[in-house]
């Protein structure tokens, strides 16, 4: 085996360039060569993919986005769709794959496992959604943006003293929601794992506002509700001037942290490690600060499970 692909797939998240850094450079140095594949399953479909250098992954360490580009491919759901895939693999000469992305992308890697591509998972998205990993590739950037925006929010409820609603991102996922708001001292946190009662969080609300309270944080997952039709109910239970924030796509971009900068390094090197050893179908990950890697089929038979202690915390401080 001598030459190793690499992609990224499904949404963007910041930490994927130094995700595909750290494949290039540690094939390199193991004497493989490496093949970029622009926009994901899509770019294996259309043959579109290049020889990647040394050089060619310098200066992206610290930048935002994929410079592999990033697409959803429906087509590569079908049959045909991976056969027409298997054969533009088979004519570049690409002996196994990296593939950079959330748990959807992990589908598609199985399948090309299963046709005989070994094929590595690199859990690459802000939702932080992939069992296997304490944490996704891209978290720790969106949580800073999150909470840089909910800092400058803070400011302006505090003058006007109005209430706040902020909905952040994380699909099906609350931990982006429930680290914010743990990190920002939010009022009230909705995730989609916990159902919430409307009359406790109003009551909250107005309890808070009677011992002197004059602005109010509410965090609200994106898979728990719309912001906007949340922040109307709160106004009109409460009587409070409410205000709604849509975060939307300003969480997925901007300069990775160190913390993301590592872990993609970390994660990137130990994929390309697993396919020089002859392994295929894992997923590598992050568990209790160790490099780890398991069968991608057990990651995706679990289900994403939400901290509850730290939920149970976030309301208990903020009382
Ligand atoms: P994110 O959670 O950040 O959006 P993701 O990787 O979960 O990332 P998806 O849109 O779910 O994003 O999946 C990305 C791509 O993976 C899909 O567009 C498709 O090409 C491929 N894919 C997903 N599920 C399968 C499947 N069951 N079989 C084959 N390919 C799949």
């Amino acid at each position: 085996m001598k030459n190793i692909g690499v992609l990224t797939s499904g949404g963007d998240s910041p930490g994927m360039n130094a995700a595909i850094r750290a494949v290039v450079r540690k094939a390199i140095f193991h004497d493989f060569r490496v093949w970029g594949i622009n926009y994901g399953f899509a770019g294996l479909l259309n043959n579109d993919i290049h020889p990647l250098e040394i050089g060619d992954v310098g200066d992206i360490i610290h930048r935002g986005g994929t410079m592999l580009y990033t697409a959803r491919c429906e087509d590569f759901r079908t049959k045909e769709g991976q056969q027409k895939a298997l054969q533009n693999i088979e004519a570049a000469g690409i002996d196994a794959l990296v593939v950079i992305g959330g748990d959807g992308s992990f589908r598609g890697a199985q399948e090309l496992t299963k046709l005989g591509v070994p094929t590595i998972g690199v859990p690459a998205t802000i939702d932080n959604d992939v069992p296997g990993t304490d944490f996704t590739i891209g978290f720790d950037t969106a949580l800073n943006t999150v909470i840089d925006a909910i800092d400058k929010i803070r400011d302006t409820a505090t003058s006007h003293e109005r209430t706040y609603v902020v909905e952040v991102m994380g699909r099906d996922a609350g931990d982006l929601a429930l680290w914010s708001g743990l990190a920002d001292g939010a009022e009230t946190i909705l995730i989609p794992e916990q159902p919430y009662e409307m009359e406790d969080i109003v009551h909250r609300l107005i309890r808070g506002n009677k011992r002197g309270k004059k602005h109010s944080i509410i965090i609200v997952a994106e898979g728990a509700a719309s912001g906007v039709e949340f922040g109307k109910q709160i106004q009109e239970k409460t009587g409070f001037e409410t205000r709604v924030t849509v975060l939307g796509h300003i969480q997925r971009g901007g300069s990775p942290t160190a913390s993301d900068r590592v872990l993609a390094s970390r994660l990137g090197a130990h994929a390309t490690e697993l396919l020089i050893e002859g392994k295929a179908g894992r997923m590598v990950g992050m568990l209790a600060n160790e490099v780890v890697d398991q069968p991608i089929e057990e990651a995706l038979e679990a289900s994403h499970q939400i901290d509850n202690h730290m939920y149970r915390l976030s309301q208990e401080l903020s009382i």
